[in-house]
């Protein structure tokens, strides 16, 4: 399919009423003939001939017939702005719902700003040519024709004369389509930087604060302003020089009309009112002229729109629903990773990882920053495939599973914490909207939240996110895991989820967390080791490898990185491992003090 093939798949459902709209645009242009006609017969038939009584009956059908005109304009304008608008938000929708299904590969390579064109900017294009461009062209086309047919009916050496200027005119138009082609292209791209610009400030207006850059944006803003407003005087440049060529060869019908017209009627070949009724057709032939320089510009426009479009919306997303996708409403949790590796634009991410978690285990991540812990992670939702190797939960093959019923499974707190502009309770009950208050208020409970929630201003119906009231990182944090432990699911993802709560308050969150056990398998991904202490499972992952599995005491008789780790977060405990002491060490954790 091709782009436009694309665009007028959209335009199908509107075909009937379109038609129906372009043959009132026809009568309309029809009935225009009727003016210059009775002009004519009024110079020729009254003014001359004398023959004043029908001049009342003149004048009522040209009352009339412009009334006529007027009221099937309007008719028509109605439909092609309803069908215009009916069209973009079924087009919006798909858009919409394309974007959605993309991947997280998509979003990394594209820009927000970029992708918020396509809704807003590239839209605009598309509903202004299916408003205004379509009919236009069309009745232009049309007024043009019907003044030719009619000139050749009243004077057929004249109407020859008239058809000189038709050549020119095609070529024209056809030079000005192609050279303002890749000027449009150029606008387009201007206007995502500037909009990419404009979103990244706004989003990041805090950072830019806190670096005090603001002198910096606004130089690199005005680097974009500057860009887009030199791409629009570049197409201005181009069909600026268009534009003058058919205002001339609209000037140059009118001289022709005169000048023959006139030897014409001086010699007795015409008749004056014949000259009238030609000089009223004139308009039908200036204004598409006319026109015909702004309406290739707005085709090409258009043209841009939905290439851009069509090309951001075709882009296959690489992780892709199975055929015969086996979906579960409820998976035990057993989950294995068989030699999985991940390779990101042949940048190895993780390599040879295996390990398997029984049902009701929970699984502690520990490692270096930048290690390949998320992407561990990332893997098992499968937001990416495995580059080899396998990852099955209850012995399913992820990429035989049905994607839907793969990630409602999963509760996920992510690293980053994202929270909508909403209330508090329904950010926690994003997951499952039309659970129970209590229900909201159970899992606040277990994710102590629930005390600092009742001392916002309004409580569950405090409004938060980007317009709402701000929130510390830890608080954040536990709304976050609200709202991934509210969907129940058989598997809990926590992605660093403690890292900015205290020691005291992650404490309490694992003990509600334990009451959970058994029924979930957890993973909590966490930098310290007080989070993950009691998991039945640690691994270390480093490098993209595990390095290290066990529990905690086997990896600290290890001496290994765990080892390391807990030795740099805890102090010298030598003494203490030696003395194989793990319930001390525990009670230690508790307290969550360090060493010195
Ligand atoms: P942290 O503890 O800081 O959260 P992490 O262990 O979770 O770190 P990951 O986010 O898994 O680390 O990233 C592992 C490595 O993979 C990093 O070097 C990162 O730059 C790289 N990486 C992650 N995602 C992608 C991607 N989509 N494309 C390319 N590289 C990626
Ligand atoms: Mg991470």
């Amino acid at each position: 399919m091709t782009a436009m093939q694309w665009f007028f798949s959209f335009l199908k459902k509107y075909r009937t009423k379109l038609i129906f709209a372009m043959i009132l645009v026809t009568v309309s242009s029809l009935i225009a003939i009727v003016n210059p006609h009775v002009a004519g017969i009024i110079v020729d038939d009254i003014i001359e001939g004398g023959n004043r009584k029908i001049l009342p009956l003149m004048m009522i059908i040209m009352v009339v017939t412009n009334l006529v005109r007027a009221v099937i304009k309007y008719w028509f304008l109605l439909i092609f702005e309803k069908s215009s608008q009916g069209m973009l938000y079924t087009m919006r929708d798909y858009v919409y719902r394309k974007l959605l299904a993309q991947d997280f590969n998509f979003y990394n390579k594209n820009r927000t700003g970029d992708l918020m064109s396509r809704q807003t900017g590239d839209m605009e294009a598309i509903r202004h040519f299916v408003a205004f461009v379509i009919y236009s062209v069309y009745e232009n086309i049309l007024l043009f024709l019907i003044a030719l047919v009619m000139i050749f009916i009243v004077d057929w050496r004249m109407a020859l004369c008239m058809i000189a200027v038709l050549p020119l005119t095609a070529v024209t138009t056809a030079k000005q389509l192609k050279a303002v082609k890749p000027a449009f292209h150029n606008i387009r791209q201007h206007f995502s930087s500037l909009n990419t610009s404009v979103q990244e400030n706004i989003s990041g207006n805090r950072v830019v604060k806190a670096f005090t850059k603001e002198d910096y944006e606004i130089e690199k803003f005005n680097k974009e302003n500057d860009g887009y407003r030199e791409a629009e005087l570049g197409a201005a440049n181009i069909w600026r020089k268009y534009v003058p060529i058919f205002e001339f060869l609209a000037n140059v019908l009118s001289i022709i009309l005169y000048l023959v017209g006139g030897i014409m009627v001086v010699k007795g070949y015409m008749s004056m009112g014949k000259l009238v009724t030609v000089s009223g057709y004139l308009w039908m032939l200036n204004q598409p002229l006319r026109q015909a320089g702004w309406l290739a510009n707005d085709y090409q426009r258009f043209v841009t729109s939905v290439e851009k479009i069509y090309t951001t919306v075709m882009v296959e997303p690489t992780i892709q629903e199975p055929e015969n996708a086996v979906a579960r409403k409820h998976f035990h949790g057993d989950i294995e990773f068989a030699h999985v590796s991940y390779h990101a634009d042949d940048e190895v991410i993780l390599r040879d990882i295996n390990f398997h978690i029984k049902p009701g285990q929970t699984v502690g991540i520990i490692g270096a920053t930048g290690s390949g812990k998320s992407t561990l992670m990332n893997l098992l939702c499968r937001f990416y495939d495995v580059t080899e190797g396998e990852v099955k939960i209850d012995g399913i093959n992820l990429k035989d599973m049905d994607l839907y019923s793969l990630r409602d499974n999963i509760g996920m707190a992510m690293q980053d914490v994202f929270l909508f502009s909403d209330t508090i309770e329904g950010n926690i009950a994003y997951g499952r909207p039309n659970c129970s208050f209590e229900e909201v208020e159970a899992v606040a409970k277990i994710a102590n939240a629930h005390d600092f929630i009742l001392q916002m201003p309004e409580g569950y119906d405090t409004i938060v996110g980007e317009r709402g009231v701000g929130l510390s990182g830890g608080q954040k944090q536990r709304i976050s895991l609200a709202r991934a432990l509210l969907k129940n699911p058989s598997i809990i993802i926590l992605d660093d989820t403690t890292s900015a709560v205290d020691m005291e308050t992650e404490s309490q969150i694992q003990s509600e967390l334990g009451s959970l056990q058994d029924r979930h398998t957890v993973f909590i991904i966490a930098h310290r080791i007080s989070s993950i202490k009691d998991a039945d499972q640690i691994l270390v992952v480093d490098d993209g490898r595990i390095i290290e599995a066990g529990t905690h005491d086997e990896l600290l008789e290890r001496e290994n990185y765990y080892y390391t780790v807990f030795h740099h977060q805890y102090g010298d405990f030598d003494a203490i491992v030696k003395d194989n002491g793990s319930r001390r060490h525990n009670e230690w954790l508790k307290g969550g003090s360090k060493v010195g």
